[in-house]
């Protein structure tokens, strides 16, 4: 039955053009929303790096690729307020400290023996408050979350019951941004948002997500963590791996419409979109990466189009 007040979404960070990777991400999410009756929302995860001009590439190539979206699409640049609100509930409760640690201070840390990889260690977890003030001199403070837990369980539709490390994360980064995990779990929840697909890349990253949320009081949201698309060696796709954007693949002679053919084509399914949202089913995904290598693939396309 369809769930119209639930939704789905795309959140790309506006640091240049979207590759087939991310495109294909895209597709995905909305593949995943509108089979299943959900609005499907855009958000711009611009807190961090924006390149000048992205924004609108981004916008012209999902239109270019057939995808269409609902509702005004928001911009984390605009909505300091709504985080730094967050952040002062979670203070109120106890749940705040500041950290002085440099970035070489917490690898240092998470790489000693034994250390989780990749965790905050608390380090400044337990200082005085007169070894705060002294800090403090040297340099601003960036605001962690006092985690309560050790780990915490999500559920993926296409990974199961997930399970990883909860550290201390930064909520307020010390040049006073509001921090990406931050952000992306108040907006989901503001937007109406139920359905998170997105690169697997971000899995590790649910449960500590998904924990703060709870914090939050903000309903629980479900995950799709989707393969990334990656180079011949390997790695994840980038620029650098040749003709991967749109407007490189226009450059090679292939248009929107048989990149998107391209893309769906390695999902299992019709180029076109409307054939393509008839026969999707989530438990048909390739779980494995995509592998995309412009001159194979450019071939290929060229003699399917
Ligand atoms: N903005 C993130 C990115 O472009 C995605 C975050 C998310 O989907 O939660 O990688």
């Amino acid at each position: 039955m369809p769930i119209s007040s639930a939704a789905g979404r795309f959140a790309p960070s506006p640091t240049g053009e979207l590759h087939v990777g991310n495109l294909r991400t895209a597709l995905l999410a909305w593949l995943f929303a509108r089979s299943t009756g959900r609005r499907f929302l855009l958000r711009m995860e611009d807190l961090d790096r924006v390149r000048s001009g992205a924004e609108a590439a981004q916008l012209r190539d999902l239109t270019a690729v057939g995808l269409d979206w609902d509702s005004d699409i928001i911009r984390q640049s605009e909505r300091t307020d709504i985080y730094l609100d967050a952040i002062n509930g979670l203070r109120r409760a106890g749940l705040v400290y500041e950290c002085f640690c440099t970035r070489r201070e917490v690898a240092e840390a998470a790489s000693a023996p034994h250390a989780p990889p990749g965790a905050y260690l608390g380090t400044c977890r337990h200082l005085t408050e007169e070894q705060r003030a002294r800090r403090r001199r040297d340099r601003p403070a960036a605001l962690r979350l006092r985690a309560e837990v050790r780990e915490f369980t999500v559920t993926d539709e296409l990974h199961g019951s997930y399970t990883s490390a909860v550290d201390d994360l930064v909520l307020l980064r010390n040049d006073g941004a509001p921090s990406y995990n931050l952000a992306v779990v108040l907006d989901d929840a503001l937007q109406g948002i139920d359905q998170v697909v997105r690169g697997d890349d971000l899995l590790s990253s649910a449960p500590r997500q998904a924990y703060l949320g709870s914090l939050l009081g903000l309903p629980p949201v479900g995950y799709a963590h989707v393969p990334l698309a990656l180079n011949t060696s390997g790695q994840r796709l980038a620029k650098r791996d040749g003709a991967v954007t749109l407007s490189d693949l226009a450059a090679a002679g292939l248009d929107a419409d048989a990149v998107r053919a391209q893309i769906l084509g390695s999902l299992g399914l019709p180029g076109d979109l409307h054939a393509a949202l008839a026969a999707f089913s989530p438990a048909r995904i390739p779980l494995e990466p995509w592998i995309f290598d412009p001159a194979r693939d450019l071939r290929t396309a060229r003699s399917n189009s």
